[in-house]
């Protein structure tokens, strides 16, 4: 239909996946690209079958290639949102060859958002964003709830010089390719990163260049060098909310005395921190048979979750006002506070149920008043030395910091929201790293 003589030289600005289909005709594989040239016309490209196999791994955003033998069609612009008219498809036959003189001549054109301004765009928007680098997570094997097919991502923490940082995930083969791509706290344009509100505010990322040849690339590279890492960023993203999600990685991690002389709390959204920190103090007062819980209602669905307290009725039932049930029994869910301390300060902690069972081994508030009401008179050791156990070991905390009005008093209040055991053999391998870079 047209004419295959041509050659282009275009940068590859997103891949996609590879995608499986099959049908009545048959199956097998594809994915896709978008390319884009010195003229600043981008181009959507489809790869199939044994082309995905010759040419997947070959080909990597971020680099220039030349293109010919390839077969053009009329671009179906309902799922094409690229400028040119046409879309090429390759096969195994094509000749894709890596460009050796760089791609500074090929700019794609950006409408970049601050990191602090992301906060104002809706969930699915798509927005540009120029930022630094500043922290790539340990790629991560996820099942994705939509196809049932496992993905591979990588988290990582990009800041610019609006004082805020947010966390962007990279999916596939650059997630896979993380560490190499964009380790050394570079300068990077992302383009169209989707906006999720998933864990406060994140981004999700596909196309990428690192360094740009571009005036507001340099300027950020600059105030990075001067400013970098020395003044407290807001973080969008809470983190810790995506199930088994592993520590912050260390070069993002604080110090206990940074809640204070940070001042986190005092915006309108709350602050996220992570440190390394040892428990020096937890609170387990207890009245009668009861502990360091409360009583909450037995109905897991809506509204209660078993979250609501319920209180015991004269017949010994358990009413939630909540969902205005009278149940036979309650669940009992850990809340207490303690003190966290490593060699910079001490602080108050705020623990809820989830992380006070990690905190505790795997004990439940429901298994330890089990005990303590089974009547040969144990039960109260075994509390006890729970808690015990649980003082004077070191984690990795993240806390949530924010304002809360006690009485009429404005207090700022810390919050536990993910503990994992301290990974000694993993930190030992971070400090080293860091103290190679000194
Ligand atoms: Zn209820």
């Amino acid at each position: 239909m047209y004419s295959n003589r041509w050659v282009i030289r275009a940068k590859v600005v997103s891949k996609s996946g590879v995608r499986t289909w099959s049908n009545a005709k048959g199956e097998g594989q594809l994915f896709s690209m978008e390319i884009l040239d010195s003229a600043g016309t981008d181009v959507k490209c489809t790869f199939f079958k044994e082309a995905v196999d010759k040419f997947y791994n070959f080909i990597e955003e971020d680099r220039v290639y030349t293109f010919s033998g390839g077969r053009l069609k009329v671009a179906n612009m309902q799922y094409n949102k690229c400028k040119s008219q046409f879309e090429i498809t390759f096969d195994q036959n094509s000749t894709i060859e890596l460009d050796q003189g760089g791609g500074d001549d090929i700019r794609a054109s950006y409408d970049f958002v601050k990191v602090a301004d992301v906060e104002r765009s809706q969930p699915n928007d798509y927005i540009d964003i120029l930022g630094v680098v500043k922290a790539v997570g340990e790629p991560a094997t996820i099942v994705s709830k939509k196809s049932g097919k496992e993905l591979t991502k990588c988290e990582l923490t990009v800041e610019d010089d609006s004082g805020a940082e947010i966390t962007l995930t990279m999916w596939g083969d650059t997630a896979n390719k993380a560490r190499e791509r964009f380790g050394g706290t570079p300068v990077v344009a992302f383009k169209r990163a989707r906006v999720s509100d998933y864990g406060g505010r994140t981004l999700s990322g596909s196309g990428f260049s690192v360094n740009p040849n571009i005036p507001q690339a340099a300027a950020l590279s600059q105030w990075w060098a001067a400013n970098g890492g020395k003044s407290a960023s807001r973080s969008l993203s809470s983190g810790g909310m995506g199930g088994n999600r592993g520590p912050d990685p260390f070069e993002m991690r604080k110090a206990v005395n940074s809640i204070k002389s940070d001042q986190l709390g005092y915006n309108e959204k709350p602050d996220y921190l992570s440190f390394k920190a040892t428990i020096t103090f937890l609170k387990k007062d207890k009245q009668g048979d009861e502990g360091a819980w409360y009583t909450a209602c037995a109905n897991g669905g809506d509204p209660c979750k078993n979250m609501y307290k319920a209180t015991q009725t004269s017949d010994g039932n358990w009413h939630c006002d909540k969902c205005q049930q009278t149940l036979p029994d309650c669940v009992r869910r850990f809340i207490f506070s303690g003190t966290v301390a490593d060699d910079t300060s001490t602080s108050w902690i705020s623990v809820f149920n989830q992380q006070a069972e990690e905190l505790l081994g795997g004990a439940t508030a429901d298994d330890l008043y089990d005990k303590i009401t089974s009547g040969d008179g144990g039960g109260r050791d075994v509390y006890d030395s729970a808690f015990a156990r649980a003082t004077y070991s070191e984690w990795i905390f993240k806390c949530k910091v924010r304002q809360e009005m006690v009485g009429d008093e404005q207090r700022i209040k810390t919050s536990l929201v993910a503990a994992h055991p301290l990974d000694y053999a993993a930190e030992s391998r971070s400090l080293l790293q860091a103290l190679a870079a000194v």
